[in-house]
């Protein structure tokens, strides 16, 4: 419906490309991580040396020059196999920052070594204990001291850091107070974090996923100047360019582990024989599965308009969070009715069913809260009243 017939027969393409690649690492293969809180590793390296990370960088920096619509496809498909996406998803579209405010010098420098691998990208630096969802309000601050910049600061959820060479940093360098609007003087960074690796303390969380995420606490760490992106003071504005991209392929996973879910419920209600019957022939069990189907449906209709949108340059920040918002509630009612037609047995790890369970509702969380897109709907789209 957005896409023509060309594109359409790629997306294709790329789908049967990346579900043939996720036959080599079944079910199994993300329960054993997931029980040993590991690093997909294995995983991460053949997506890398496919090239399927790398699609969103342009041709002449070593990419594959595709759109975030093609990008969506992969982290989908990942996710509807029954892995998990998110182990490798900042390598594609943290590098947006760099691509669209970089100066030429620093695209030239990076972006071929992102785009092969050699550099891993894949840590977002924004959330803070402090912040939260009030990202204007973060204290981590730079200082222009000759020709670098000194960081202090404390970072929180920061995903796969300890994956990571680079972590694209969002950070203070004029004082809130100083400011007449509170998204000016921020600013972002590249951060070199083998070469500041004694100044920054990275601690694992113990979380309900297997996610890798952390928290950093930053401590004198340089920045040679010549790795701020764009111009100082206007990084808040660099990232909200990227978080629609974010939240596109955000909302793909989640329309992903949605699809997963439909797969498995269907075939277990067809197959599940109770009162001498399939169970799926009730309609108490059959209903919820058909009435989360035609959401995900929806919400991928809605994902797909976002991302030719955002590939055409249009402004698309209705879209892009209407989408990271229906894909991961419908995904999660979906969650919750393949939980219940699994009766017990959805909680044993066997089934795979609980670990996609608990990795479905981080969407409603991250990388914003739902809370925060419909206030972003009501303000921004319907012009009501700002509540905050
Ligand atoms: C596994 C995981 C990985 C993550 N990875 C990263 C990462 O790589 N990089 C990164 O920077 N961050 C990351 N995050 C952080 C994530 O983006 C934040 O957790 C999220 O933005 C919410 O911030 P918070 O947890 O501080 O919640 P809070 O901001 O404290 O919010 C708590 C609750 O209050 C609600 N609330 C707050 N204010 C309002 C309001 N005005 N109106 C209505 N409701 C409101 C929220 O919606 C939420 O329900 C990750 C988080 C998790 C859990």
């Amino acid at each position: 419906m957005f896409v023509d017939e060309d594109r359409q027969v790629n997306l294709e393409a790329i789908r049967s490309g990346i579900r043939a690649l996720c036959k080599d690492f079944p079910e199994s293969y993300w329960r054993e991580k997931d029980d040993n809180m590991a690093y997909p590793e294995e995983f991460i390296e053949v997506l890398t040396k496919e090239g399927w990370l790398s699609v969103l960088i342009p041709e002449e920096y070593g990419g594959a020059g595709l759109g975030v619509l093609e990008a969506s496809v992969i982290l989908e498909e990942i996710n509807r196999s029954g892995g998990n996406a998110g182990a490798g998803h900042a390598q594609m579209y943290t590098m947006g920052a760099l691509l669209r405010h970089g100066s030429p010098d620093q695209k030239q420098k990076y972006l071929p070594k992102i785009a092969s691998g050699e550099l891993r990208l894949q840590a977002f630096g924004v959330t803070e204990p402090n912040a939260g969802s009030d990202t204007t309000n973060l204290d981590t601050f730079a200082e222009k001291k000759g020709n670098k910049y000194i960081v202090n600061g404390q970072k929180i959820w920061i995903s796969r850091s300890q994956q990571s060479d680079l972590m694209l940093l969002l950070a203070r360098t004029t004082p809130k107070k100083e400011v007449k609007k509170k998204t000016d003087g921020l600013s972002i960074f590249l951060l070199d974090m083998n070469d500041q690796k004694d100044n920054i303390n990275i601690q694992p969380i113990d979380t309900m996923i297997n996610h890798a995420t952390t928290e950093i606490f930053l401590e004198n760490v340089e920045i040679p100047e010549e790795n701020l992106i764009g111009e100082e003071g206007k990084g808040f504005k660099y990232i909200l360019s990227g978080m629609n991209a974010e939240r596109i392929l955000i909302a793909s996973e989640s329309i992903g582990d949605g699809k997963y879910f439909i797969d498995k419920g269907t075939a277990y209600a067809n197959e599940r024989v109770i009162f001498k019957r399939p169970i799926g022939q009730n309609q108490g069990v059959q209903f919820p599965l058909a009435e989360s189907y035609m959401k995900i449906e929806a919400a991928e209709l809605i994902r797909d308009k976002a991302a030719v949108m955002f590939d055409n340059g249009e402004k698309d920040g209705k879209e892009a969070n209407m989408a990271k918002y229906l894909s991961s509630e419908s995904t999660w009612e979906a969650a919750n009715a393949v939980m219940d037609i699994h009766g017990g047995y959805g909680l044993a790890k066997e089934y795979h069913i609980e670990r996609k369970f608990r990795e479905a509702r981080l969407y409603k969380v991250a990388p914003i809260t739902n809370n925060l897109i419909v206030t972003y709907i009501a303000q921004h789209v319907l012009g009501l009243p700002r509540s905050f």
